[in-house]
C-alpha cells in the first residue's frame, strides 16, 4: 500500500470514527447500531495498530461454503452449541465445510453477527492454508514479520 493509500485509509477511518460518534451522540439510532459502530471502530484501530504495509498478496479460494443461519440455538445441529448455556454463537464444520451462526430478521433483513461470521471465515481460511493465522492465537501476536509473511506454520487449536 502506498503511503497516499496509507493516508487515505487512516483519513477514512477518521471519518468513520466522527460519523459513529455523531450517530452516538444523535439520539437516533439504536442500541443495537451503536455499539456495532463503537465495535467497527475497535476493530480498525486494533489492525491499524497491526498493519504494516509489505508486499504481502495471498490468493485463497475456499471450496463452497455453506452458511446456516438460524434463529435460535435450538437449531444447530451440534448438541454443544444447542445449549444456550455453553456460550456457543457460530461454529464452523469444518468436515461439510459449513457454518453455522445466529441470525435476527430485521425491517432490512436478517442480520447476522458480522465478529462470529468473520471468526468462522478465519478458520476456513487457516484450515485451507495454514500460513493464514487461526484466529485462536490472534492474542498471542508478538511481531509483525517486515517480509509481510507469516512464519508460523503450526496448527496450534
Ligand atoms: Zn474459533
Amino acid at each position: 500500500m502506498t503511503r497516499r493509500k496509507q493516508y487515505l485509509f487512516i483519513s477514512l477511518s477518521c471519518i468513520a470514527l466522527a460519523v459513529a460518534i455523531l450517530y452516538l451522540f444523535s439520539g437516533c439510532t439504536s442500541r443495537y447500531v451503536a455499539n456495532r459502530q463503537a465495535g467497527e471502530i475497535y476493530n480498525h484501530r486494533s489492525f491499524n495498530d497491526l498493519y504494516t504495509p509489505s508486499d504481502l498478496h495471498k490468493i485463497i479460494t475456499l471450496p463452497p461454503l455453506t452458511i446456516h443461519i438460524v434463529g435460535r440455538h435450538e437449531l444447530f445441529d451440534w448438541e454443544i452449541a444447542q445449549d444456550v448455556r455453553n456460550g456457543v454463537f457460530g461454529y464452523a464444520d469444518s468436515l461439510r465445510w459449513a457454518i453455522w451462526l445466529l441470525g435476527v430478521r430485521t425491517n432490512v433483513g436478517v442480520i447476522v453477527n458480522q465478529n462470529v461470521l468473520g471468526h468462522e471465515c478465519k478458520h476456513f481460511l487457516h484450515r485451507y492454508d495454514n500460513a493464514v493465522a487461526n484466529p485462536h492465537n490472534y492474542d498471542k501476536i508478538r511481531e509483525v514479520l517486515s517480509d509481510g509473511e507469516s512464519g508460523y506454520r503450526g496448527d496450534g487449536e
